[in-house]
């Protein structure tokens, strides 16, 4: 296994690959692996002559500096998951690597896609996601590049950006994994008592319910039952919203939908925990 900290020596690795006609599959992380993290990279890995997983935690995507300072690090064990996943490539930069001293977004056109849900409440956070991930394709320009659904918005940001950027990387969505009681695996859980994920599963159990009973409800009424089942939990919501998976509008109505997907955030623990689905 190779472990690069140097952009430099990763772009030159990567010269050599594309010589030899080798495709490259990445995987960005911010490390605390999971499973959903080495599905990934098991995909990653089946898809391309060689996987390269990134570890870093990226500051310029976090609008609050105590979330920052509490996100899991824990870079032995990942190294160890990726080693025995059989990984051959962990690129584990530090943050000057990446940004030299101009700890900043770059402003990317992400055409309103940023503007709801996850980036109303996390003003900033889009524009780091999209501003990281262009740097890592420069340096890497991956084949293949694989995101999680659980970050349904992330996805469709970086989508755009790698269009409208001219990227010739392939994105490639993968499904949201989740744990037996239905809440979406994330390197956040592990801020959590053992008690906090069994009640955490409401997240799931809610966005199930409004699957089954969109058919019969308008959005708003579906988000007021979610805002009051909430309300009669130990978890705080922050947002429901329903919205076209293609704008990322919200919908104020079924009717003229073709596609419609629910998104939340909720507070468990003091832990922040985000997740979505598809209605139809
Ligand atoms: P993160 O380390 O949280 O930035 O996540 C790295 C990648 O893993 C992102 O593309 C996430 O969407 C994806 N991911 C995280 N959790 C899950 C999950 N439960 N299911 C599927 N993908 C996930």
């Amino acid at each position: 296994m190779r472990i690069f900290h140097r952009a430099e020596d990763l772009k030159a690795y990567r010269s050599t690959l594309t010589k030899q006609n080798r495709s490259m599959g990445f995987v960005p992380t911010m490390g605390a692996l999971h499973e959903a993290h080495l599905a990934l990279a098991q995909r990653a890995m089946a898809e391309n002559d060689v996987a390269v997983v990134s570890i870093f935690i990226n500051p310029t995507q976090f609008n609050n500096a105590e979330d920052l300072e509490k996100y899991p690090r824990r870079f032995e064990e990942d190294r160890l998951a990726l080693e025995q996943a059989g990984v051959e490539v962990i690129f584990y930069p530090e943050v000057e690597e990446i940004y030299g001293q101009e700890v900043q977004p770059e402003p990317i056109d992400l055409r309103g896609l940023d503007e709801g849900m996850e980036g109303r409440h996390r003003p900033g956070h889009f524009p780091g996601v999209a501003t990281v991930i262009k740097r890592f394709f420069e340096i890497i320009a991956p084949d293949r590049a694989y995101f999680g659904q659980k970050d349904y918005q992330q996805l469709r940001v970086i989508e755009h950006m790698t269009k409208a950027l001219g990227f010739d990387t392939v994105i490639v969505g993968c499904p949201t994994q989740r744990l037996a009681n239905g809440l979406a695996m994330s390197s956040r859980n592990y801020r959590l008592s053992t008690e906090g994920i069994a009640k955490a599963a409401i997240i799931y159990q809610q966005i199930s319910w409004a699957a089954q009973h969109c058919q019969q409800y308008r959005p708003a009424e579906l988000k007021e039952a979610i805002e009051q089942a909430f309300a009669q939990s130990d978890l705080q919501l922050e947002y429901v919203e329903i919205a076209d998976p293609e704008s990322m509008q919200p919908l104020q109505d079924f009717d003229q939908a073709r596609h419609a997907r629910i998104f939340m955030a909720a507070f468990c623990e003091g832990v922040r925990l985000i997740d979505n689905d598809k209605l139809f």
